[in-house]
């Protein structure tokens, strides 16, 4: 495990911290949609403050291709002056809080250039990474500064690296990993470094129609990757295959739409020109049934469409039986999360991660860059 500073171990008084928070929420049309992001960030902001830091805060927003002003981070300054009461500063000012425009603005984030990392730490003595969301990546704001400013790891990401570290080593079982999503190509990695170590994998979502498509299933027009048949059949021949889980039932759409009319038909004969768009309600059931009997649940992924009203069903059996473990149950992913705060379940969950592709690069058992360079200013 990947040793680093925590806050307490900085001296803040009166010093400049530049923060590289995960402030990558959704805007559309100029408004936040779920600022779930901006709420876990602040609680770091105030601990800086109290000790009497000067805070800069910086994160990348979307994908912009140059300087998109649809993608500008000042309607995230505003939002936290909202929750907070502060006065928040942007991109320049001299508040006790400012917060800088998009890392992705830069040119040289990405490629992690010295000159933008250094642009970056200007003017700060000290940095505190808290991007959970974002340490898989070796960007100027994640790697670049953490080598030129004394940097920490915030609590932010402390507690995402001890909870999901929980699945990691010692973990209570039995242990079951519960995947869905649209893609198996997305989460294979996870899939093949946790299948040795989980005690049963059950797959929904979009995902498992590879998956029973491989094993000779009739899957309709249900999504399916062809170019990760042989990696799938492999998985479903080898040495862990009895832990893997699939759908007997799912609901099936007769075209991929909303207002698509659905019926629940076996998982493994699905009509020509029908769709799986969720679990059904057998698998649903028995999926809660292992959920609620084990000590360990980790889930990323929902188990449908769960976007469209009448596809939310099984993603939401699942939230609801994870809120029931008596164990350690943890959600990363962006629509997972989204899911179980649409359900208003998010408090039942033991931890409810901020990270969706670096939770899963954790949890493959990865070195994420991010948290690696930290180990350098550890005496
Ligand atoms: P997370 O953000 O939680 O990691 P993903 O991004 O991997 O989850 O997957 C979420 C997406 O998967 C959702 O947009 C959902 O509509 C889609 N999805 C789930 N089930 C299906 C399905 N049966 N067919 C197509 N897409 C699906
Ligand atoms: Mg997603």
């Amino acid at each position: 495990m990947t040793r680093y500073l925590l806050l307490d171990d900085l001296s803040i008084d009166g010093r400049t911290v530049l923060v590289r928070s995960d402030l990558n929420v959704p805007i559309e049309e100029g408004e936040i949609s779920d600022d779930f992001r901006i709420q876990a960030a602040i609680p770091t902001y105030e601990r800086l403050l109290a000790g009497d830091a000067l805070v800069r805060v910086c994160s990348h927003l979307g994908r912009p291709k140059g300087q998109d002003p649809a993608l500008s981070l000042e309607p995230v300054a505003r939002r936290i002056a909202e929750i907070t009461g502060w006065e928040v500063g942007f991109d320049d000012g001299d508040q006790k809080l400012t917060v800088m425009e998009n890392t992705r603005f830069l040119d040289g984030e990405i490629s992690n250039d010295r000159a933008t990392a250094r642009r970056l730490a200007s003017g700060a003595d000290l940095f505190v990474q808290d991007a959970f969301g974002s340490v898989h990546r070796a960007h100027a704001s994640t790697v670049g500064v953490a080598e030129l400013l004394p940097s920490a790891a915030g609590p932010l990401l402390d507690s995402e690296v001890k909870a999901l570290g929980r699945l990691l080593e010692g973990v209570e079982r039995p242990f079951t990993l519960v995947l869905g999503g649209a893609k198996v190509s997305d989460k294979l990695g996870v899939i093949e470094h946790l299948i040795p170590k989980v005690d049963r994998m059950l797959i929904g979502g979009g995902m498992c129609f590879t998956f029973i498509y491989a094993s000779g299933g009739e899957v309709g027009d249900s999504l399916v990757e062809e170019d990760m048949l042989g990696v799938v059949a492999g998985l479903m021949e080898g040495d862990h295959a009895r832990k893997l889980v699939l759908p007997g039932d799912v609901v099936a759409g007769d075209r991929f739409a909303e207002d698509a009319e659905s019926r629940v038909v076996s998982a493994r004969s699905i009509p020509d020109g029908w769709v799986g768009l969720d679990i059904g309600p057998e698998t649903s059931a028995r999926f809660g049934e292992q959920i609620t009997t084990s000590s360990s649940v980790f889930w990323n992924g929902p188990m449908g469409v769960y976007e469209w009203h009448g596809f939310r069903d099984g993603t939401e059996a699942v939230a609801r039986a994870m809120g029931d473990v008596e164990g350690f149950t943890a959600v990363g992913g962006g629509d997972s999360v989204a899911a179980l705060r649409d359900l208003g379940l998010a408090e039942t969950i033991s931890h409810v991660s901020t990270g969706g592709g670096a939770g899963l690069e954790f949890l493959e058992g990865r070195v994420l860059p991010g948290i690696a360079v930290l180990e350098r200013w550890v005496e």
